[in-house]
């Protein structure tokens, strides 16, 4: 029964619990990082779900991910998943207890989803990607050689009052900053994972590490949009806005809250030295910034990336897409203009195998440290 349907009749908005839960199966996104906007039953064991992103015009980057649990004991059902004026894009992936995923066969109809799903009367999640939301950040940033490295600091309030929260490290004496930051857009898993990989090599207690603490200061922000990822929003903020283009802008708490804290926290004499910002997309690709953005040092990025060309697998390609635009709100764009440093957009492709994000993660820190050590 469609939300559309009790409208049409002209009766109250049912809740999207009871909209979805029918007689012989239920389906519920009422959990962190949850989305399903409609439910609709088309015949026994057969349902069309929909996913509405939070406000339109919007990239296609339709994000779901619910429960589903039968009544009447193991079945198997049938899913049409729709992605509202948009395309299928995440693959369907399945978990019994939320850690643990595996994709399931489907076909693409009309560019939209069609799969099968054996259930039971335990929840069976069903997502596009993983789920990691705030709760996994914090277990993963107050554990491990992570939570010995760093200092964890709220830096401000998204506009639904989620904290926006920050890992340091700094020593008195250093003059030069790290910025790294992720999950401006809520689905992209891979360039999460792309983070904690990056950020736990960073971490480790090594001498590469540990002679790099002894000149720089990191600043790590994981989830730059907490209210995107605890409501399942396919890219925006609680504020209907690509975060990724209000850089310069900052009429979000979330981008407002980054700068002003960075802003803060260098010195007179301290300066920043490189940014990254994780995500993912349809390849692995590092969009840099154009020598006419003026960043500096010139070469800095070229260097890092040919290094990681040497050292990384060779079945890894490293794709490199440089730019620059004088009036672009993009994180990276407003670094190197503001900052006169080079700042990488470092995208991981949406289905790059989990331990290869894993290995470039941890490679890319590496090669990193070992250049900015020069
Ligand atoms: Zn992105």
């Amino acid at each position: 029964m469609t939300i559309r349907w009790w409208l049409a009749l002209g009766l109250c908005l049912p809740s999207l619990a009871s909209a979805c839960d029918f007689e012989e199966v239920a389906f519920s996104a009422e959990f962190e990082g949850g989305k399903l906007s409609q439910c609709e039953q088309l015949g026994d064991g057969h349902f069309r779900l929909t996913t509405v992103a939070e406000n339109y015009p919007i990239n296609p980057s339709p994000w779901y991910a619910f429960t589903v649990v039968s009544k009447t004991g193991a079945r198997e059902i049938e899913i049409e998943l729709v992605a509202e004026q948009s395309r299928a894009r995440y693959m369907p992936k399945i978990s019994t207890d939320g850690d643990t995923w595996e994709t399931v066969p489907f076909t693409v109809v009309d560019q939209q989803f069609q799969f099968s799903l054996k259930i039971s009367d335990q929840p069976l999640y069903v997502a596009g990607q993983e789920l990691w939301t705030a709760e996994d950040y914090q277990q993963w940033m107050t554990t491990g050689a992570r939570a010995q490295r760093f200092n964890t600091t709220v830096i401000g309030q998204s506009v639904q009052g989620r904290d926006i929260v920050a890992m340091q490290a700094v020593a008195e004496n250093n003059k030069e900053w790290l910025l790294v930051i992720g999950r401006q857009h809520p689905p992209e898993l891979t360039g999460a994972i792309g983070l904690l990989s990056f950020v736990d090599y960073l971490a480790a207690d090594a001498d590469l590490q540990n002679a790099f603490y002894n000149r720089y200061n990191v600043l790590v922000v994981p989830m730059v949009n907490p209210d995107g990822v605890a409501n399942g929003h396919w890219r925006h903020n609680a504020g209907g806005k690509d975060l990724n283009r209000d850089w310069g802008e900052f009429s979000q708490p979330e981008t407002k809250a980054v700068i002003d804290y960075l802003n803060q926290q260098l010195g007179e004499d301290e300066r920043l030295a490189f940014a990254l910002d994780f995500h993912s997309t349809q390849q692995d690709i590092f969009y840099t910034l154009a020598p006419e953005s003026g960043a500096q040092p010139t070469d800095f990025v070229t260097r890092w990336l040919d290094a990681l060309k040497a050292s990384r697998l060779s079945s890894f390609t490293v794709r490199e897409r440089a730019s620059y635009r004088e009036e672009s709100h993009v994180f990276t764009h407003y670094i190197g203009r503001t900052y006169g440093v080079h700042a990488v957009t470092f995208e991981f492709g949406d289905n790059t195998p989990r331990e290869l994000v894993r290995h470039i993660g941890q490679q890319s820190a590496h090669e990193l440290m070992l250049l900015m050590k020069d």
